[in-house]
């Protein structure tokens, strides 16, 4: 116990790793232009505020949510035209899946399938989900062009049978996608003794491929995938939506796992909104990769940075001096996510969301790319 004095404390039941954790940081952002957690830049219009207004208006928030989510589940099912044999489920944002399917492995004392395997560098919350379950959390670091590590993963698979394997296609924050042979090797590695991958597509509005098409054409050698998607990067990161798809079987199991109501009848109105109005999201996901296009080129020419390819809605870029840009940036009223310290292949490395026309250009201007 920490407790220093004799008096008993509700403290001294809560966790001890839990007590030892840093609680997650969100970066204070008031009156910034705001490129370092891969929002979308554009609001709705105004005849669409309105239109979306009454809807919410409407929405019966006496009542449980009901048949309104449920009618989002289909309309879901629709919009990814889902495979025979598959279901789908929602998350209140897909960090809600990430936490439900941690909570579905084998606990402690089920070793060695109660681990969860991800590269590194790699999305934060998959090694978090199993720290707070009890979990084992095996990370593999990518080559330094930030592939996957074949041989290492591989390894890993063998020696961990992990319970999951998480792949995010493309990866968060190296803004990748990963050679298909290789996903296929360790899928079918993983298939061998029953494990999980799940393919994390959160940026799949801007991705070139999805893993989807992979699953259509061969369902046979993915059916231990479990498919992840979210509404945020889409353009509703403050709405929480969150959907999974997989086998029908699997998935009914993790479900169990989901508060009853974990969607609010306000989440999935919007939801539906932005699903009817989906080709003004579809416009706006087309400017923003035109957008990751010039900045792309534009960062290219400047001298002693690298910016890494991309198919999200974000560019990892080497710098000389990683922490010194990042605050030139920020004095300069832009915000962006210094990602230099949190893995050694990092070194130096900013993540910048590419943000609305005007907002990469004033970037650009900052960093020397353009004249003032
Ligand atoms: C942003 C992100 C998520 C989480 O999205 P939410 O639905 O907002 O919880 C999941 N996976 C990856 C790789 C992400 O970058």
């Amino acid at each position: 116990m920490t407790s220093t004095t004799d008096s008993p404390s509700p403290l001294d039941f809560i966790r001890q790793d839990v007590q030892g954790m840093h609680a997650y940081a969100v970066q204070e952002s008031r009156g910034m232009v705001k490129l370092d957690a891969m929002e979308n830049p554009f609001t709705l219009s105004p005849a669409l505020q309105a239109l979306l207004g009454q809807r919410l208006g409407a929405v019966a928030i006496n009542r449980y949510p009901g048949s309104k989510v449920d009618d989002l589940k289909r309309a879901l099912k629709s919009y990814v035209d889902m495979p025979a044999g598959y279901e789908l489920m929602l998350g209140n944002g897909s960090d809600e899946l990430i936490s439900l399917l941690a909570m579905a492995c084998l606990t402690a004392k089920d070793k060695p399938k109660n681990t969860l395997l991800a590269p590194l560098p790699g999305f934060v919350m998959y090694e978090m989900s199993a720290q707070l379950q009890g979990l084992d959390f095996v990370g593999v670091p990518l080559t330094a062009d930030f592939e996957l590590n074949t041989p290492a993963m591989l390894a890993a698979i063998e020696a961990n049978k992990p319970a999951i394997t998480y792949i995010a296609y493309p990866n968060n924050p190296t803004a990748n996608l990963w050679d298909a042979d290789t996903i296929r090797s360790i899928i079918a590695a993983c298939r061998a003794y029953g494990g999980m991958v799940v393919i994390d597509e959160a940026y799949q509005p801007f991705s070139s491929l999805t893993w989807l098409d992979e699953i259509r054409n061969d369902p046979e050698s993915n059916s231990n995938v479990l498919l992840m998607r979210t509404l945020s990067k889409f353009g509703l990161a403050g709405v929480r939506l969150g959907y999974m798809l997989g086998a029908k079987a699997l998935i009914d199991q993790i479900d169990k796992l989901r508060p009853p109501y974990n969607v609010s009848s306000l989440n999935a109105e919007c939801a539906l909104f932005a699903l009817r109005h989906k080709d003004v999201f579809a416009e706006q996901a087309a400017i923003i990769k035109s957008e990751r296009e010039r900045l792309l080129a534009a960062l290219a020419e400047l001298p002693n940075v690298t910016p890494y390819p991309s198919d999200a809605n974000m560019i990892l870029v080497r710098f000389d001096h990683a922490t010194a840009t990042f605050e030139q940036l920020k004095t300069a009223g832009i915000l962006v996510k210094n990602v230099s310290k949190m893995h050694p292949l990092l070194a130096n490395c900013l993540r910048l969301t590419v943000g609305t026309p005007e907002e990469n250009t004033l970037l650009l201007k900052e960093l020397g790319s353009l004249p003032d």
